[in-house]
């Protein structure tokens, strides 16, 4: 049983830089976690202080019931996987794999029925008298995980693992990474720039940004619930469009517009905004929730094209909307659509979302 237990955790470089800010973060024993924000966000700093490649500046972390603050790394029964393999070039696959336990003096039959157990998970029987140079990206990877398997660790951190592949083997070996933990369930904390890896594989994502946890959930619920604009606008591709809007009542209707838009909103974005009314707030929209069509007039706002974007499986749109850019996805693909058309855009009440725009925090109930 390995939960890992980050408690006000935080880096300082020097006395200028406040890498990490007060994290506080329990993983559960088996969680997969997924660490993700924008390159400079902490989230590396993070993993290393995990592994005590990194001193802690202030906090506690546990890894199952130790605290490991001041344990060297490989007291910490951890096991690491790196962007760059680190794999040692000068010896075969086989000896890479049963390098760190011939270290620790484990009999032979026994490295190999580990090295069997793993070669067996990542199919790498072919690969195994092969040197590092003769290995693809992809195979270096495997190895590299194999290299984390055979040490059965109580925790397994990936340090943007896969950011050296080209985007198709990413996401053949992100498959692989999540059927690893299926077969082999071990805690582990994945760090990555990329939202798709970290919504992909993470059982739940950590949003992080300048040094501080923005959110934590799943994947689901930090898409659909954004607690603040920058999730919202890191979390989703396309980005969600962001429109400025004041909010009025209509009747009994509670409207968000700008001289381009008018919406009425759900009952419960309605609750929410009450103490709006009159004031101008940030409106989201995620691209994937615009249709093309007129809908109903109160869902619906008016949009010229300016670049269309074929995809095949879909077209995206981008358009103005007023002063603001908004775009368009899951268009079908055989709309005939053309640069300079006027269209219509709809999206469901249910689909807004409002952000105070001072602290940029989500407005709710
Ligand atoms: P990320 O992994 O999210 O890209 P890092 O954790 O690597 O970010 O870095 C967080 C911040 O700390 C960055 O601003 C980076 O420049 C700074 N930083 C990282 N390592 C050092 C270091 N050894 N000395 C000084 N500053 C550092």
């Amino acid at each position: 049983m390995a939960a890992i237990v980050l408690d006000k955790l935080n880096k300082h470089y020097g006395s200028l830089h406040h890498a990490v800010k007060d994290v506080d973060l329990t993983i559960a024993d088996k969680e997969f976690v997924a660490l993700v924000g924008p390159s400079g966000c902490g989230k590396s700093t993070t993993l290393r202080m995990i592994a005590g490649l990194e001193d802690i500046s202030s906090g506690e972390i546990r890894i199952g019931d130790r605290v490991v603050n001041h344990l060297p790394p490989r007291d910490r029964d951890i096991a690491m996987v790196f962007q760059n393999y680190a794999l040692y070039q000068h010896m075969s696959v086989y000896d890479n794999l049963a390098f760190g336990l011939r270290n620790k003096k484990m009999p032979e039959s026994e490295i190999k029925a580990a090295i069997d157990r793993a070669t067996e998970m990542l199919g790498l029987h072919e690969l195994l008298k092969r040197k590092p140079r003769q290995l693809s990206g992809g195979q270096q990877q495997r190895v590299a995980l194999g290299r984390c398997i055979v040490r059965n660790p109580l925790v397994f951190l990936f340090d943007e693992p896969l950011s050296n592949l080209d985007a198709k083997l990413r996401a053949q070996m992100r498959i692989e990474i999540k059927r690893l933990h299926a077969q082999l369930p071990t805690t582990s904390v994945f760090v990555t720039h990329d939202q798709v890896e970290a919504m992909t594989l993470g059982d739940r994502v950590v949003v992080m940004k300048d040094g501080r946890v923005q959110q934590a959930g799943t994947p689901l619920s930090v898409y659909g619930h954004p607690v603040n604009k920058f999730v919202a606008g890191f979390i989703g591709a396309p980005a969600m469009n962001f429109l400025e809007v004041t909010i009025a009542k209509e009747g009994d209707t509670v409207v968000a517009q700008s001289p381009a838009v008018k919406l009425a909103v759900s009952e419960a974005s309605s609750r929410a905004l009450e103490a709006y009314k009159g004031r101008r707030v940030i409106m989201g929209l995620r691209p994937e929730h615009l249709a093309l069509g007129d809908g109903v007039v109160s869902r619906s706002f008016a949009a010229t094209v300016e670049v269309v974007e074929q995809l095949g499986s879909e077209i995206l749109l981008e358009t103005r909307v007023g002063d603001a850019r908004v775009t368009a996805a899951r268009v079908p693909p055989e709309t005939a659509v053309a640069a300079g058309d006027q269209v219509r855009l709809s999206v469901q009440p249910g689909r807004l979302h409002f952000f105070d725009p001072e602290t940029e925090n989500v407005i709710t109930a």
